[in-house]
C-alpha cells in the first residue's frame, strides 16, 4: 500500500473530524442545507459507541422539555447551552428521530429510548441522514494534523498522508472516556496547538472501587434504594438516594455513577468512606421494631438464613459475616438485645473504604475539554478561529447521565451544521 495519498483539491464548504453523534449530525445538517461536506473517521464504522450507549438501548435524550428544566442537569455550564439548546432541544431530537422512522418511547426519570430498544438502529439512522445528505465519509481514516492557512481555510492532514482543505472544520472526536470505541483525545492536541485551552479530562460517570474485599464477593447483588453517604475526615461530604448495584471491584449503578465526580474530587484531598444505608425509608427505631417481628416469627432459625427475608440472602451473609458482627450461625433465639441493636446499627451504617474510580476505560463520559469561554455558543464556533466548530465531549461540560450526553450532541451539532450550512 502506498504510504502517502494525494491532496484532495477540493475544497469542502466543512470537514468533520470524528463521526460520532455529534460529528455525524453536524455533517448531515450542513449538507442538507447545501454544504459539500466530508466527514473523517478513523474507525471502520461510524458511532461505535453510539452502537453500545444505553447499555445497548441507547438512552437518546432526556424527554425534560422545558429548557431552562433541563439545563439544570448542567449546573456549572447551563448560561452557556441555553442558546443552542433553545435552537434544538430535546423535543427537537424525539422529532428529528421519528421523522426519520425510529420512534421514541420514554421511561422513568424522562429517559428516553428508541422503541426498538437498540442502540444500533440510532446509529443507522444517523449514517442514514449522513449519507442521503450527501457527505463524503472516509472511514479508516485518522486524522493526524489540523492547521489554518492564510488563506482562511483549515489543512487536514491524515496519518497516511493525505490532506484535505475547508472552510470550516468541526472538531467532533469526542473525549478520553471508553478509548477503546476511538475517543482517544486527538482533538484535544489538535485543539492545543490551535492555541486553545483544554481542561484536564477526568473520567465521569464511572464505578467506585473499594479493597473490602465482602463487597466484592456481592457482585451482582442490586438494592432497588438505598441511602449513600460519603464521609470524609469524619463528616458527611455527599448524600445520596437511590439504586445501587454491587461490582467485583466495588460499587455502581446510576446513584453511585452519578455521585462519582464529585466522589473522585473528594480522593484527590483525602480518604473517603461510603456508608450504606440499607433501611433508608426507616429510623432507628422503626428497623429495630422490623427485626424484632421478623426474630419472634423464626425464634429457632439461624439468623443468616432469616435475615434473607429482609435483604438480599448474599448481602445478609457478608453482613453477618462481619468481624464487628460475626452472628450468622447464631440461632435467632440466642441473640441479646445489644447484639440485635448493633445489627440494625450496621444495616443503617454499612461502611467501606472508598479506594479510586474504574477510570477512562470504564467512564461514560469524561469532564474537561475545551474552555467554554473560548466558544461561541450561538453557532459552537471557537472564537480564537472563526470557522472552527467544537462539538460534543470535545467540550468541558459535566452533566449526569439520563440522556443528557447525547442530547448535548445533537444540540451542539444541529446547531453548528445549520450556522456552516447557512452562511457558505
Ligand atoms: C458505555 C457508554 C454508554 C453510554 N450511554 C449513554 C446513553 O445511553 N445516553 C447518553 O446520553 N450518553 C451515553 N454515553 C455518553 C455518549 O456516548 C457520549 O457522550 C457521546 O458518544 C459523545 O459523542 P461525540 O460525538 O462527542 O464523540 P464520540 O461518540 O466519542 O465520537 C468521536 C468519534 O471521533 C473519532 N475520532 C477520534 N479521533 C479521531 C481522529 N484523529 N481522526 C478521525 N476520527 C477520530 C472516534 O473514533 C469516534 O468515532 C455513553 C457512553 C459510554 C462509554
Amino acid at each position: 500500500m502506498k504510504k502517502h495519498e494525494q491532496t484532495s483539491t477540493t475544497i469542502y464548504d466543512l470537514l468533520v473530524i470524528g463521526g460520532g453523534p455529534s460529528g455525524m449530525m453536524c455533517a448531515g445538517r450542513a449538507a442538507e442545507l447545501g454544504a459539500r461536506v466530508l466527514l473523517l473517521e478513523k474507525n471502520p464504522v461510524l458511532g461505535k459507541k453510539l452502537s453500545i450507549t444505553g447499555g445497548g438501548r441507547c438512552n437518546v435524550t432526556n424527554a425534560e422539555f422545558d429548557v431552562r428544566a433541563f439545563l439544570e442537569n448542567f449546573p456549572e455550564s447551563k448560561e452557556y447551552l441555553f442558546s443552542p439548546f433553545s435552537k434544538f432541544s430535546s423535543k427537537d431530537t424525539i422529532a428529528f428521530f421519528e421523522h426519520h422512522g425510529l420512534p421514541v418511547k420514554i421511561e422513568d426519570r424522562k429517559r428516553a429510548f428508541p422503541k426498538t430498544e437498540s442502540a444500533p438502529d440510532v446509529t443507522r439512522v444517523m449514517e442514514h441522514y449522513v449519507r442521503a445528505a450527501g457527505v463524503t465519509v472516509k472511514t479508516n481514516t485518522a486524522v493526524a494534523s489540523l492547521k489554518e492557512d492564510s488563506h482562511g481555510t483549515f489543512l487536514v492532514t491524515t496519518k497516511r498522508g493525505a490532506s484535505y482543505r475547508a472552510h470550516a472544520v468541526a472538531v467532533a472526536t469526542g473525549g478520553m472516556a471508553a478509548p477503546e470505541t476511538g475517543s482517544t483525545g486527538d482533538g484535544f492536541a489538535f485543539l492545543r496547538k490551535l492555541g486553545h485551552t483544554i481542561i484536564r479530562p477526568n473520567p465521569n460517570i464511572v464505578p467506585l472501587t473499594t479493597t473490602s474485599s465482602w463487597v466484592h464477593t456481592l457482585a451482582g447483588t442490586t438494592l432497588p434504594l438505598v441511602g449513600i453517604r460519603f464521609f470524609q475526615n469524619g463528616k458527611i461530604a455527599l448524600r445520596r438516594k437511590g439504586k445501587l448495584l454491587f461490582t467485583h471491584f466495588g460499587i455502581s449503578g446510576p446513584t453511585v455513577l452519578n455521585a462519582s465526580f464529585a466522589v473522585s474530587k473528594l480522593l484527590k484531598q483525602g480518604a473517603v468512606e461510603a456508608s450504606l444505608d440499607l433501611f433508608p425509608s426507616d429510623d432507628d427505631a422503626a428497623l429495630d421494631a422490623k427485626l424484632i417481628a421478623l426474630f419472634e416469627d423464626n425464634k429457632n432459625k439461624v439468623l443468616k438464613n432469616t435475615l434473607s427475608d429482609l435483604i438480599p440472602t448474599a448481602l445478609a451473609r457478608a453482613i453477618l459475616s462481619l468481624p464487628a458482627l460475626a452472628l450468622g450461625e447464631k440461632k435467632v433465639h440466642s441473640i441479646t438485645k445489644e447484639e440485635r441493636r448493633l445489627l440494625a446499627h450496621t444495616l443503617k451504617h454499612l461502611t467501606f473504604l472508598i479506594t479510586g474510580t474504574l477510570g477512562f476505560d470504564k467512564a461514560v463520559i469524561a469532564d474537561g475539554g475545551v474552555e467554554l469561554d473560548e466558544v461561541d455558543f450561538k453557532a459552537m464556533e471557537s472564537r480564537l478561529h472563526p470557522g472552527l466548530y467544537l462539538l460534543g465531549d470535545v467540550l468541558n461540560i459535566n452533566r449526569p447521565s439520563g440522556g443528557f450526553s447525547l442530547q448535548l450532541c445533537w444540540t451542539t451539532g444541529f446547531v453548528a451544521g445549520t450556522h456552516i450550512g447557512k452562511n457558505r
